[in-house]
């Protein structure tokens, strides 16, 4: 069997373990991720990978190398760490596999978190099998990532999939990344979040009296006939929908996986999402598309990118 280091490098926190070829996490050590950012987090990550060396020499496994997954703009040909997100302080401009092999002789492999995810999800989750396959975890942010012929999308320096920044209303609201209507303002956590509270605060005319929802809550009132979370919930559907239906039209894929935070328990989001593209695109475009919820684990991050070893690794 084959092995390596996976870790996923999260805004929260920072999970490494040992990985084997087929998916299997055969150890895990889990920190939170260190408030202070780049130097805190560079050790820490220094000391997850040492001790899951040790392990790993102390159970006879041979390791084959270490992927990294983090959130952020990552060039994986690189392995450097654009910029980063708001979500981890002071963690952008580090040439992260550099600093690894530093102390480690292993081939070191760095890439976006979503990017792994991809990956995880083309190798062992709902898009096995196929090579053309579309990601979009839903959380947080949209994050994207597009298999194409077998192999992860990359673009000029790795940048491409940024999928939940396109915009599908340019007179929508303005999105973090500075543009208007992206995707995200219509399918992340936070924003879903935000429509309902904006509904409910227009109606009782007090923004100080209404206690905030996040878009779970927002789904219980849904599932509950809730007027404005119904009006919510049809708006995150056409947005949804209209960008997947773009998607579709750019890359023809054989699979479309929808994942993260926000399609937890999401199948009821996924048979809205269907019956919404049965009126919208091309028919031969759209019809064959598979539409499916991810099947994968909390340890998807570490799997993913662990599997950067053997799978489009650069
Ligand atoms: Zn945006």
């Amino acid at each position: 069997m084959e092995y390596s280091i996976g870790v996923d490098i999260g805004g929260t926190k920072i999970l490494a373990g040992i990985v084997s070829r087929g998916g299997e996490v055969l150890y895990k050590q889990k920190v939170p991720t260190p408030k202070m950012g780049r130097n805190d987090i560079l050790q820490e990550l220094k000391e997850l990978i040492e001790n899951l060396t040790q392990w790993a020499s102390l159970n006879d496994i041979t390791l084959q190398g270490i992927g990294i997954g983090t959130a952020g703009q990552v060039n994986p040909f690189e392995g450097k760490i654009l910029s980063g997100t708001a979500n981890i302080n002071n963690w952008g401009d580090i040439y992260l596999q550099q600093e690894v092999n530093s102390y480690s002789d292993l081939p070191v492999y760095v890439d976006n978190d979503v990017n792994v995810l991809t990956l995880a999800e083309a190798e062992l989750g709902a898009a096995k099998g196929y090579h053309e396959v579309l990601c979009l975890a839903l959380g947080t942010g949209v994050g994207g990532g597009i298999i194409s012929k077998g192999e992860l999308l990359r673009g000029a320096w790795g940048g491409a999939a940024e999928l939940g920044h396109m915009t599908i209303n340019f007179d929508g609201e303005q999105c973090n990344c500075g543009f208007r209507g992206c995707l995200e303002t219509y399918a992340s956590g936070p924003w879903i979040a935000k429509r309902m509270n904006d509904l409910r605060n227009a109606v009782k005319g007090n923004k100080e009296a209404v206690v905030s929802l996040t878009s779970e809550e927002v789904f219980r009132f849904y599932h509950l006939g809730d007027p404005f979370a119904t009006k919510v919930v049809q708006t995150m559907i056409r947005g949804l929908a209209t960008g997947v239906v773009n998607l579709i039209h750019i890359f023809n894929p054989q699979i479309v996986v929808l994942g993260g935070g926000v399609m937890y328990d999401g199948q009821w989001i996924i048979d809205l999402v269907k019956q919404e593209i049965q009126s919208l695109g091309i028919r031969t475009l759209v019809d064959d598309v598979k539409i499916e919820l991810s099947n994968l684990s909390n340890d998807s991050g570490l799997i993913g990118a662990a599997l950067q070893t053997w799978v489009n690794g650069r």
